[in-house]
């Protein structure tokens, strides 16, 4: 519920407006997880949301904490799915937490485990913004030093093909009245869902965008990523030059780096030359390996030689280190392993050969 819907809810129970808000407060302001720690309602009250109402939705099923410190929590849900969050702690008390908006996902990136699981169902707002609450107290008690300080919409799932939920989660947690999140701290990944990034621009609660590129251009992207062949490179970036950033906040590209697929020296100019006059910044990830994708991460000297290619051409380019790449926490290999057996490989065409030369402008 938002602040607007516990109102709502109050007043159809009978009771004064400001109630419900007095209940929303104690959820996202104060963290509570049972009505009886509501000291200020009293027991009738109390008794009357337990009969009617429940707080969070989901529960820890297993917490895998990584040797680099990265910690993959499996939650499961009311009706028995599995979801994971990523806690990623960086340089001083700073932690990144990475959420799922869906269980599993439709897009069919093909270097990605999650792609495998297909989509098996959107997850409501409140699952969203529990994965959240649950991260943050886990957090306190096994690093207490530490604070959640960033939040990406990175985890399973395409966010913006569940844009209701994504929005309603968003406006939850940046409530002045409840988490008090900062739009600026969060940040929505997509693989360029054209019509719904020209929406997410017109709503009030705008966080930050990165957007899953990975590829220099539309021959080795339509391979790579499939939703390419519907939103080419041409329309993502136009829709991409058209959103409202606001004031100093530049678009992250991430581009996942596959041995012999887009890591190529001219991949990198082509990808220069492609941004360009776009306020942004890429984030080189290595490919993090998984069993169900037939691909290898490039050498180190290839990763090099491709980021100071993009550097030398004036591409602002971040090299990310893998995080909990030996628990599967890494980026691209979510996919509730445990207890589950893996995926047989699946042939896929892996172009080992430079794609062709750029067109001449
Ligand atoms: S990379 Fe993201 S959008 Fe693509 S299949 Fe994986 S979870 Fe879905």
């Amino acid at each position: 519920m938002t602040l607007a819907d516990a109102c709502a809810f109050a007043e159809a129970q009978g009771w004064p407006k400001f109630r419900g808000e007095q209940i929303w407060r104690w959820v996202h302001a104060q963290g509570v997880r049972t009505f009886d720690e509501m000291t200020n309602l009293s027991r009738d009250v109390r008794d009357q949301l337990a009969a009617r109402a429940c707080i969070g939705s989901l529960k820890v099923a297993e917490v895998q904490t990584s040797k680099d410190g990265t910690r993959k929590l499996r939650l499961e849900t009311r009706d028995g799915q599995s979801i994971e969050s990523v806690l990623i702690p960086f340089e001083g008390e700073k932690t990144t937490l990475c959420i799922s908006s869906q269980v599993g996902c439709a897009v069919d990136c093909q270097f990605c485990a999650t792609a495998k699981m297909g989509l098996k169902r959107n997850l409501d707002a409140g699952e969203i913004v529990d994965q959240v609450y649950l991260a943050r107290t886990l957090l306190a008690e096994v690093a207490p030093e530490r604070r959640l300080s960033n939040l990406v919409y990175m985890g399973m799932g395409e966010p913006l093909h569940n844009y209701d939920n994504l929005v309603r989660s968003l406006r939850i947690l940046c409530d002045d009245k409840g988490a008090k999140l900062a739009q600026r701290r969060i940040t929505v990944s997509t693989s360029g869902l054209v019509p719904k990034l020209e929406r997410l621009g017109k709503e009030d609660v705008r966080p930050n965008l990165a957007v899953s590129l990975n590829a220099p251009n539309d021959e080795i992207r339509d391979m790579i990523m499939p939703i390419n062949r519907k939103w080419n490179i041409g329309k993502l970036l136009a829709a991409l030059k058209a959103y409202p950033l606001e004031q100093r906040r530049r678009i992250t590209f991430e581009y996942v780096l596959l041995a012999g697929v887009n890591d190529s020296l001219r991949d990198a100019g082509q990808l220069a030359k492609l941004l360009r006059g776009v306020k942004c910044k890429v984030n080189i990830i290595p490919w993090n390996p998984h069993p169900e994708a037939p691909y290898e991460r490039p050498a180190p000297a290839v990763i090099d030689a491709f980021q100071n290619e993009c550097k030398r051409l004036g591409l602002p380019t971040y090299l990310r280190t893998p995080r909990g790449d030996d628990i599967d926490a890494a980026c691209g290999q979510l996919a509730n392993r445990a207890g589950e057996s893996r995926t047989p490989l699946v042939p896929l065409r892996v172009r080992r050969e430079p794609p062709p030369p750029p067109p001449v402008d």
